[in-house]
């Protein structure tokens, strides 16, 4: 299922707009969404998960429109949604958490506990489901919330930001996870890492001054920021290449 996105602008209430007249399409796979903090990748996903109001430009979940009642409430059904931060009930097992989320989404009470056992299977975390989640590391509660998005089976899963804050080891268990989902749906990634892209994406957007100013594969991104800097983008480590690619996409504006 795809995602499109026409002439989309956003501002929060008395403040400069933070997305303007952005267009851009989400394919089937996973694509990252990179821009630095405070770009507006957090203010687009929440308008792509219903979380905030489309009151300019037109967003669509496969053919509905997020700016009618009627749209939003059937894409609902299609999205599942991993935010930046969220919390775990302490005391509930995994299993219990990701059951709940399940019949949150609208699944009957009788098929929780059957969806949450496939979902923490789909994200290897079927030995943890009878432990407490006060219990778990850091990469362990991420793939609990990825579960707890993935259980009533969305056609579309948007993460934000699920690799902050985690050691390297994590990271990468995360990716692989998220890289498994996207063989069958639709996955937005958002990040600031273009080593998250790098390993993980199959198409990425850039979003700078509220627009998506690049997309396309890894290997276009990278063949951008070897132009920019004249050498291998790796040379200098992820983060100096990123600045490259932000003032490269960004500076012609
Ligand atoms: P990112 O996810 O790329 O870091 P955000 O979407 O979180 O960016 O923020 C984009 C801009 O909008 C920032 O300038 C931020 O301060 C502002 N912003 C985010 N949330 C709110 C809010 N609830 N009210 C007012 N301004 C906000």
């Amino acid at each position: 299922m795809r995602v499109t996105v026409e002439e989309l602008a956003f501002g929060y209430r008395g403040r400069k707009k933070v997305l303007n007249n952005l267009t851009w399409t989400v394919e089937p796979g996973v694509t990252g969404l990179l821009g630095p903090n405070g770009a507006g990748k957090t203010t687009l996903l929440s308008l792509l998960v219903t979380l905030l109001p489309v009151r300019e430009g037109r967003l669509l979940i496969g053919e509905h429109d997020l700016s009618t009642m009627a749209g939003r409430s059937r894409a609902r059904r299609l999205l599942g949604f991993v935010p930046q931060h969220f919390s775990l009930a302490g005391e509930l097992t995994v299993a219990d958490t990701v059951a709940y989320a399940a019949w949150a989404h609208g699944l009957a009470r009788d098929r929780c506990a059957r969806a949450a056992r496939w979902a923490l299977e789909s994200v290897d975390l079927s030995e943890f489901a009878d432990q407490r989640t006060s219990t778990l590391s850091g990469g362990q509660r991420q793939r609990v919330g990825i579960a707890a998005a993935l259980a009533h089976d969305p056609r579309i899963l948007v993460l934000d930001e699920p690799t902050a804050g985690l050691d390297p080891g994590q990271r990468l268990r995360v990716r692989e996870v998220v890289a498994g989902l996207g063989e069958e749906r639709t996955v937005l990634v958002s990040t600031h890492l273009i080593e998250d892209v790098a390993h993980l994406c199959s198409r990425v957007g850039v979003l700078v001054g509220g627009r998506i100013e690049f997309h396309g594969t890894f290997p276009e991104l990278e063949a951008l920021i070897e132009d920019t800097s004249g050498g291998s983008p790796y040379g200098s480590g992820f983060e100096r290449a990123y600045d490259r690619l932000i003032e490269r996409v960004g500076g012609h504006r």
